[in-house]
Order: C-alpha cells, then sequence, then structure tokens
C-alpha cells in the first residue's frame, strides 16, 4: 500500500486522521505483518480498538502499539503533526524554521524545535556503503555571519571566528556525506575521508596540503583554486563543481532559514539537508516513506540539549 501525494494539500487529505497515519506506519514498520518490539515474535493479536496489540509468546505477553519503539513513542504531540513535519522537512527544498513549523502545526516554537531536531536526527544516513568511483571532496565553514546581527551587538562580536567547518565528500552522480570537524588538519581530514571514500577510489581535492597523506590511499586528483583553475581534463575531469554546487544549497538552508545555528546542532542540519539532496531525484512520496522508515530509535530531551 504506498500512498501517493503531489502536493501538501494531497498529503494531509491522505493524513488526516491518527488513524489513518498509525495504518500507515504499520504498513511501513511491518509490511502488515505485526511483530513484537520487545521478543521479535509475529505471535500477536489486535485488541479491538484497533491500536494496541498484545504478544502471545508465553515468556512475554507484553503489550505494544506501532509507536513503542519509535521516535513518536510517549509523544504527546499528535501523529499527524509528526507526520505533517517530517513530510515538510524531507520534502520542502529548503527545509523549514522552528516559527514557521509552530504556525503550521499550531504548537508552540519550543515544540516545533524540538520536533526538527529530532526528525533531523531522524534523516540521518547511516548506511554504512562507502562512496566510490569519483569522490569530490571539500571544506567549508557555516555560519557565523555578522549580517542579521544588530549594529550594537556587530561590534562585540568582530574578530571572533564564529564559523564551524564541515567536511564533505561527494560522489559523482551519487551521494554526498557531511561530518562536522574541530579543524582542517591532517587528522581529521584523514579520518573523515577513510570513514567516507572506498579505498582505490578517485579522490578529487583542492591544493589543501592536509589532503596529501590520505591521498596515497586513494587515486588523488588536485584542482589549483589558487590559479583559478576550476576544471582541468586528465584520465578524469578533475574539479570539485558538484561538492560547491552542494555547498551553496546548505548555506541557502542554513544561513537563509535559521540565521544562525550551533555548532553543537550543525551536524543535524547538515544531516537534514543531506537526507534531501541524496533524495532529490525521487517523488514526494518516496521520500515521505524513505524517511518515516527511519523512525526507529528516539532522541531524548535531556541529549537533545546535550545534557546527557
Ligand atoms: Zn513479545
Amino acid at each position: 500500500m504506498m500512498k501517493t501525494f503531489k502536493s501538501i494539500l494531497e498529503f494531509q487529505k491522505e493524513f488526516s486522521t491518527d488513524e489513518k497515519c498509525r495504518e500507515y506506519l504499520e504498513q511501513q514498520r511491518w509490511n502488515g505483518t505485526p511483530a513484537c518490539p520487545f521478543c521479535g515474535s509475529i505471535n500477536v493479536c489486535r485488541f479491538a480498538n484497533g491500536k494496541v496489540f498484545k504478544c502471545r509468546e508465553k515468556q512475554c505477553r507484553k503489550k505494544f502499539t506501532v509507536t513503542v519503539g519509535t521516535v513518536y513513542e510517549n509523544s504527546k504531540i499528535s501523529l499527524q503533526k509528526w507526520f505533517l513535519a517530517t513530510y515538510i522537512l524531507s520534502v520542502h527544498s529548503k527545509g523549514i524554521s522552528s516559527l514557521q513549523l509552530a504556525n503550521w502545526l499550531g504548537t508552540t516554537q519550543k515544540t516545533a524545535w524540538f520536533l526538527n531536531h529530532r526528525i533531523r536526527e531522524m534523516l540521518t544516513d547511516n548506511a554504512p556503503e562507502l562512496l566510490e568511483g569519483i569522490v569530490e571532496v571539500d571544506e567549508t565553514y557555516i555560519g557565523g555571519s555578522l549580517k542579521n546581527i544588530h549594529a550594537s551587538k556587530k561590534e562585540k562580536l568582530k574578530g571572533l571566528d564564529n564559523k564551524t567547518m564541515v567536511f564533505g565528500a561527494l560522489q559523482r552522480d551519487g551521494k554526498v556525506k557531511t561530518k562536522v570537524i574541530p579543524q582542517t588538519n591532517i587528522e581529521n581530514i584523514s579520518s573523515a575521508i577513510e570513514g567516507f571514500v572506498a579505498p582505490d577510489s578517485f579522490m578529487v581535492s583542492d591544493e589543501h596540503h592536509a589532503y596529501n597523506r590520505v591521498g596515497q590511499k586513494y587515486k588523488h586528483r588536485k584542482v589549483n583554486h589558487r590559479v583559478k583553475e576550476y576544471v582541468r581534463k586528465e584520465d578524469i575531469l578533475v574539479h570539485t563543481n558538484n561538492l560547491e554546487g552542494y555547498w551553496n544549497l546548505l548555506k541557502k538552508q542554513i544561513d537563509g532559514i535559521h540565521h544562525s545555528v550551533s555548532p553543537k546542532h550543525l551536524q543535524r542540519y547538515c544531516n537534514e539537508s543531506t537526507f534531501r539532496y541524496n533524495n532529490r531525484e525521487a517523488f514526494q512520496d518516496e521520500r515521505f516513506a524513505e524517511a518515516l522508515k527511519k523512525c526507529n530509535g528516539r532522541l531524548k530531551y535531556n541529549q537533545l540539549i546535550g545534557k546527557e
């Protein structure tokens, strides 16, 4: 049962009640065969209210609903609101600020902020596959723009290095992966690349010396931006234009919508953006389904605000 919708209005019609959302989630999580989240058994029965199940295994006998073990478990926010927020973050090309989301959902901004972050966490790419073929690598600086800060505060912030560095690797015609790193040095760059790129791939970087050591494990090609060289034709086309295009998107999303992002949350914003980029060719309904598949496991409020 694949629901199809081509617009937010159609989406809202498809998921207009809690029951419709549950039904869809059951389909997505269990493929039509409910399984006990505690012991994994499919020997379960559904109660008459349709919502609650009970495990029939003698050692288990636990009751559960489809949201147990997902980000939706024990949430005071309705599934309809969760779904709509997930739809907007996974489908809308630029994401959404918590203020805007609060307006859409009719919640407080605090609730929308929390929802936004939990969904970002959910969109994280945990796929173990490494990038291969021709992979462009580069780093960029995010945030820290003084543009939106009042003149009276600008003076105080002047000279403060409040930008955060993000490392990225992009497989041509494939996925992008990003990682917030504290500094562009040999150690950080090497471990980020080895975590993202399969050995023996082509690796295209700029002339930064931090790429040289790890470059020995790859077919390393360098583009010389200092002399305004942007594309060079060798055995492959040597450039990092695709990754630079992605950096532009990421900056538009972060600086344009959220204005400033605290470094401790930046990775989640990157994850949200890479999810949309990596699913850019999928239709809206496929993107939403893909996002929803990742609902297992939840991020607690204390983890989010860094107290755990
Ligand atoms: Zn069980």
